[in-house]
């Protein structure tokens, strides 16, 4: 016969996903010897069993469960629903994945009308014990009855200000024997039902809620929100009881080893006497630190002091720990592995190695990367944050948090940044004329687009809070309106982004800024022995460079040149250079740019300092350089000395109806070539004038977009050739580099082929996902959620590299580039070179960088330090 029930000595810790994480843990703690009440674990396969059987409890199951009841009783020396000696227990949830206050649990079960009389008798206590009686049916009534916990709240507050009483503990057993008179009454009244006096009944109600409590609506919804396997099920912990609620020499409290929001390693947490449960977290009272127990109780503190030393020492990590103190003698209730902050977490991690209780690889594996975020930004005041309204959540698109005053064009953030104020740019969705306004402003929200949208790109990239597809708020650019359900903001009103989460806040929020300190150092340098993979940054401007290079960068991996043109100084020469209409007006345009360009790339090269630079020539539809608007046209017209209306048909012309699938990338050079080839020669001179002033330069030029091995033979010949003509007149041999971006499918089915002509490969990993799902980045996310609630789509291939269908592309381009090429550079340069699951595919495939963009960098190495720790122990597994 299965076995479905476990007492605790029966446990262990390995065993939680039978247990449930605080069975496990309780069992754990009873075998190392540590005060921990009696009880027994139903376990998650009863409540599997339970659903699979349409909400019933099996007939074995439920004799399991008595046997093991009775050899509690045994264990205690009371017994269950005795009138005399009654054993009281709690029912606790637990489930394999700690789902805080997601669950239920229920104290005091075993109490009705006459036992309590008996316990009563027991302790010779009266005011305890109606307590516990009253609290019983206040928790079995909200768990098992439905009825809404406030009701009873107001009952106990009505009747403390009758009395005019300040705090619970001051009502009398007459009182608690009223009060649980009134809660009986709302049991009819608000169920229908009689608070059952049978304490059997009682159980199989509770375990049957606890159950069903898997299945509650905010249990779901949490189990979502963090990947938690719906099928897992919770299992059911059956408890003695202890009284924390028996005077002033009992109490309850949690502690966490070390403390949860620095890390330090000091003892931390809160108690309050008299009290039992959850009394420390509902804030019925204020609690005290626990280092007043030092000086009330100190042979209960040193105690507390030992067990939480041995825990720690047991699990080798920072422990959230229960506790209940019986008229002076201590329990321990649970205890888990403690959230923490990412700076704790890594504070925690590097001492335990100081420590000699943790190896370095183990430490490197502890570190959540989604967390580390938080530690490289900004975040908002926690208590502030309470306080205040969230507004709408849109995609969490580039993190941190910031404040400010909102404007609904560049031009206007702009404005408002050179007088002072902390600018938010609203906008439906952002593009390359924005830039300006997106660079002065703390942070951008917009309407529409996904987590790939240009804002979403370029605010990575410059590190800036974004939150993006903001579907629940409607802006209205021309009126410079902000509107969601029940709020109408407008310009210079204040907002709040959490560009980690996405959530949209009104008002003002204060930010408080994070500090990476010595030990984050020190965890980083442990990450570069462990990690093969390079990582690279995606930088456009020294700027963002020397950011990428302070985070770790090894090298660029991606410096985009297009978003050099749409600045003031230069946006002129290229409009003249595009609607050009013979080559030798092209060439003067052209000629204008190269000389900025060569500035751009000199500062590059220079931060640089000998790292490789990857620079990818110009890749989007010349038509987006236009001028939009008549009056821009106009203006256009009167600086070029073209009739307006010969202008606007040239812009009328170049217009595309699918721009993402028209005449950009290396097609335009296939038409006009001169535009790389002056790009190439900018990119050599600079490198030329750089080697000049004493620093080493290795450019890798990169060309994008290329769909077939002529097109990269062709282009490479020409830029060869103006390459080799710099280099005879300059009397001088530079390395470089010339390969192509691979982010069409057919580039990757073919890419033996391109391989022949190409000395890298830079995967895309953007359009590449674009093209391969026929999904527009841009607009993909209207669907995209359906797609993850109907679980078509694990998670959003923007996000998260799709292995099955993209990964087996990379994979093809990966062997077939390998086969004519040995000597082939791979790396990755789209969004997903930052993303921790998508490095661990790309380390597997024995890529040589991931390049992302600056704040990512940090995310990035731990990961790929993390991917190839997990591939060695793997291996050692298998040998
Ligand atoms: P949660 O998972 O929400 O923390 P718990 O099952 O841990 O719920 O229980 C809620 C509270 O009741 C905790 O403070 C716990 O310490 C306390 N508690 C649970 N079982 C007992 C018991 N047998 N005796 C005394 N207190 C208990
Ligand atoms: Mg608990
Ligand atoms: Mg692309």
């Amino acid at each position: 016969m299965r076995k479905f029930v476990y007492h605790f000595n029966e446990g262990s810790k390995e065993m939680k996903y039978l247990l449930g994480g605080k069975g496990a843990n309780l069992a754990e703690m009873t075998n190392i010897g540590l005060p921990v009440p009696p009880g027994f674990t139903i376990t998650t396969e009863a409540c599997k069993d339970y659903n699979d059987h349409n909400q019933i409890l099996s007939d074995d199951i439920y004799a399991e469960m008595m046997t093991h009841l009775q050899i509690l009783e045994q264990e205690t020396g009371k017994k269950f629903g005795d009138a005399t000696n009654p054993l009281l227990i709690s029912v606790r949830s637990g489930a394999p994945f700690s789902m805080p206050g997601m669950m239920d649990t229920i104290l005091n079960l075993g109490l009705n009308d006459l036992s309590v009389q008996g316990l009563e008798n027991a302790t010779n206590d009266a005011r305890s014990s109606y307590d516990c009686y009253r609290r019983f049916i206040q928790m079995f009534g909200d768990v098992v009855y439905n009825i809404p916990s406030y009701r009873f709240e107001q009952a106990l507050t009505d009747l403390k200000n009758e009395n005019d009483y300040k705090l619970d503990t001051q009502l009398t057993a007459t009182d608690l024997q009223k009060l649980i008179n009134q809660y009986k009454d709302l049991y009819i009244s608000v169920s229908g039902r009689e608070f059952p006096q049978n304490p059997f009944e009682q159980l199989r109600l509770s375990i049957t809620a606890v159950f069903d409590s898997w299945e509650n609506p905010r249990a779901a919804i949490y189990r979502r929100l963090h990947h938690i396997d719906n099928q897992l099920g919770t299992a059911v912990n059956i408890q003695s009881m202890v009284f924390g609620n028996t005077g002033e020499s009992s109490g309850t409290g949690i502690a966490f080893t070390r403390n949860p929001s620095t890390g330090e390693n000091l003892f931390f947490g809160e108690y309050l006497l008299n009290a039992q449960g959850e009394d420390v977290v509902a804030g019925i009272r204020t609690p005290e630190p626990i280092s007043h127990l030092e000086d009330t109780m100190p042979e209960v503190y040193q105690k507390l002091l030992d067990v939480a030393a041995l825990l720690e020492l047991h699990y080798l990590d920072m422990q959230d720990i229960e506790f209940t103190i019986e008229k002076g003698e201590l329990f321990v209730l649970q205890t888990r592995t403690g959230k923490r902050t990412a700076q704790a977490a890594i504070n925690i991690a590097v001492d335990l190695v100081h420590e000699g209780k943790l190896s370095k690889e183990d430490a490197i594996m502890r570190i959540d990367t989604s967390q580390i975020d938080q530690l490289l930004h900004p975040s908002f005041d926690e208590a502030s944050l309470k306080a205040t309204t969230s507004l709408a959540t849109g995609l969490p698109a580039s993190p941190g948090a910031a404040t400010g005053q909102i404007y609904f064009n560049a031009e206007d953030a702009v404005l408002a940044a050179e007088r002072g104020e902390k600018a938010i740019l609203v906008r439906n969705e952002t593009s390359p004329e924005d830039i300006e306004g997106m660079a002065k402003s703390v942070a951008i929200l917009t309407a529409h687009g996904g987590m790939t949208s240009h804002a979403a790109v370029v605010a990575r990239g410059m590190g800036k809070c974004c939150v993006a597809g903001c579907d629940a708020i409607a802006i209205d650019e021309s009126q410079k309106t902000l509107q969601t359900a029940t709020f109408t903001l407008t310009e210079g009103d204040f907002l709040s982004l959490n560009g980690s989460t996405g959530k949209v806040y009104l008002g003002q929020i204060p930010l408080v800024e994070s500090e990476i300190g010595g030990h984050f150092e020190e965890l980083m340098s442990w990450v570069n022995e462990a990690k093969k993979l390079v990582v690279r940054v995606n930088a456009d401007s020294p700027n963002d460079l020397e950011v990428g290079l302070h985070f770790g960068a090894e090298g660029v991996g991606l410096c985009r040149t297009e978003h050099m043109f749409f600045q003031d100084d230069r946006i002129t020469y290229v409009r003249q250079m595009i609607i050009a209409e013979t080559l030798e007006e092209r060439l003067i345009a052209l000629a204008h740019l190269k000389e900025m360009q060569k500035a751009d790339f000199a500062g590059i090269f220079r931060v640089a300092n000998g790292k490789p630079v990857n620079i990818r020539l110009l890749d989007p539809p010349l038509h987006e350089f236009l001028p939009k608007t008549t009056q821009d046209i106009e203006k256009l017209a009167g600086e070029l000395g073209k009739p307006v209306v010969e202008l606007k048909q040239r812009v009328q012309d170049l217009g595309e109806t699918n721009p993402m699938l028209g005449h950009r990338g290396c097609r335009l050079a296939i038409t006009f070539p001169e535009i790389y080839i002056m790009q190439a020669e900018a990119i050599m001179e600079s490198a030329i004038q750089i080697h000049d002033e004493g620093i080493a330069v290795f450019p890798e030029i990169m060309v994008p977009l290329v769909s077939s091995k002529e097109e990269i033979a062709i282009i490479k010949k020409q830029l060869k050739e103006a390459i080799q003509t710099i280099f005879r007149r300059e009397q001088l041999v530079l390395p470089f580099d010339i390969g192509t971006m691979i982010e069409i499918p057919r580039a990757c089915v073919t890419a033996d082929e391109i391989a022949e002509e190409a000395q890298f490969f830079s995967f895309g990993t953007n359009d590449l996902t674009q093209l391969t799902f026929g999904f527009s980045r841009d607009d993909a996310n209207k669907f995209l959620y359906a797609y993850q609630e109907q679980k078509i789509l694990p998670i959003d291939p923007f996000q998260s590299i799709d292995q099955k269908g993209v990964g087996a592309l990379v994979t093809t381009a990966v062997q077939r580039g390998r086969m004519t090429n040995p000597a082939l550079k791979m790396g990755v340069c789209g969004e997903h070179g930052g993303d921790p699951a998508s490095i661990h595919f790309f380390h597997k495939l024995g890529l040589q960088y991931v390049s992302c963009s600056p704040y990512r960098i940090p995310i990035a190495r731990i990961a790929a330090a993390q991917a190839s720790i997990l591939e060695e122990r793997q291996e050692k597994v298998m040998v």
